[in-house]
């Protein structure tokens, strides 16, 4: 069965005598027992909810199979993987990561006794000797965002089983209908569901998804016992937006080939990073292990003062952090999504603050297009402004605790 027709193919309300069409919403905190000493199958929301049950089949299923805990966001899922560590373990990750996700592995892994090592995954000679050391898991993005590096999945699978390591996937960016990091190797497919499954923007979520037993009740028992477990109402709205997740990125997926394309043949876009673009260096990578490149493209201008004035005077690109949206969005990830990386880490890691990101959503491209092609005209430095280029202090530094 393909992806778009998995989607819609499963019973809303099992053993519901009305049968309906949607799920229901079980908006309620308690379920009543059948005596004192009797329990049903529900007693407890935090425990256990039947709409949200509902929704971590309807992602397992998406997933190729397995079990699936949803969360209260994406970072909450990230925090639940590294909860499956324990003091003394050393987790290797990628050195192009979600800024949140970079936070959590800057400032609460020591807390919880987790050392961290950050190496190029593309490299996977660098992850052979580092591996040598000892793991307990490898926690990857592929593409990168914002920089849409390529990483192998399968082979860091096997080197990370090679010494009893866990590869632990973040699929945000293309969601499991793009790619199956289960099918590639990987035991726990990480989603911030914030993303393309909500498809809205109207809910924060998370979920990650794993065929190991033992690591599937683990993460059921973090999510009971630390409450980080997806409410009813979130759960509710993601089974509704997951119903066209499909239509919803290969409409997204076509406008972003085409910005893509055209971006690329722009004098003012010295670069544009998009696994889909034949262009990019892991295309191929890239096309072994997912079927599409998905709806979010990042590129530089080689001017920061551009590429502020550019995304502030667009109309069809809302200035935002995220992507997945039905609306375009458009945002500077230093400024923004990555702002909780210190300053010094991005620029060693080619997170240059003229870098622009654009989630395409599901307007006509042609209009995007139109848009961008006006907004990069209006953008252009006057002569005078040249001569003046007032550096703009760089504030983002101190907005790493509260950045997204
Ligand atoms: C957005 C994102 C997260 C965090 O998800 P939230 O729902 O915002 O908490 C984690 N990883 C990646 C790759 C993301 O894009």
């Amino acid at each position: 069965m393909k992806q778009a027709t998995r989607l819609l193919n499963y019973e809303a309300a099992p053993g519901d005598a009305y049968r309906p069409s949607a799920p229901p919403l079980y908006q309620t905190a308690t379920f009543a027992q059948p005596s004192a000493t009797e329990g049903g199958p529900y007693d407890y929301t935090r425990s256990g909810n039947p709409t949200r049950d509902l929704l971590q089949e309807r992602i397992a299923d998406l997933e190729g199979g397995g079990t699936c805990s949803t969360f209260a966001s994406g970072m909450a899922a990230v925090a639940a993987v590294l909860r499956l560590c324990e003091v003394g373990d050393r987790v290797l990750c990628g050195d192009d990561l979600y800024g949140g996700t970079f936070r959590w592995l800057e400032r609460c892994a020591p807390r919880a006794g987790i050392s961290v090592q950050a190496v190029d995954l593309t490299d996977l000679e660098a992850v052979r000797v580092a591996l040598a050391a000892g793991a307990r898991l490898v926690l990857v993005e592929t593409p990168t965002n914002p920089l849409q590096r390529i990483v192998d999945v399968r082979a860091l699978a096997a080197l990370a089983h090679d010494v009893g390591a866990w590869l632990a996937v973040d699929n945000s960016l293309l969601s499991p209908y793009l790619q199956a990091p289960l099918d590639l190797g990987a035991d726990l497919a990480i989603l911030s569901t914030t993303k393309h499954l909500s498809g809205h923007a109207d809910c924060t979520g998370g979920a990650v998804t794993t065929r190991n037993d033992e690591l599937a009740a683990q993460l059921a028992f973090h999510q009971n016992a630390e409450g980080t477990g997806l409410a009813p109402f979130e759960a509710w709205l993601l089974l509704r937006g997951m119903q066209t997740l499909g239509v919803r990125i290969e409409h997204a997926q076509r406008g972003a080939e085409q910005l893509a394309h055209w971006l690329e043949s722009r004098p003012e876009v010295p670069r544009v990073h998009y696994a889909g673009l034949a262009s990019h260096p892991g295309a191929a990578l890239h096309a072994s292990q997912a079927r599409g490149a998905g709806s979010v493209i990042s590129f530089s201008t080689g001017d920061a003062g551009l590429s502020r004035r550019l995304i502030e005077g667009l109309r069809l690109f809302h200035i935002c952090v995220s992507f997945g949206s039905a609306r375009s969005t458009i945002s500077l990830p230093c400024a923004m999504s990555h702002a909780s990386i210190p300053a010094s880490v991005r620029d060693a890691r080619g997170l240059a603050p003229d870098l622009v990101r654009i989630s395409v959503g599901l307007e006509a491209a042609s209009d995007l297009e139109r848009d961008l092609a006006r907004g990069l005209e209006g953008a252009r430095p006057t002569s005078r402004e040249r001569q003046l280029v007032p550096p703009r202090p760089n504030s983002a530094d101190s907005a790493a605790e509260s950045a997204p």
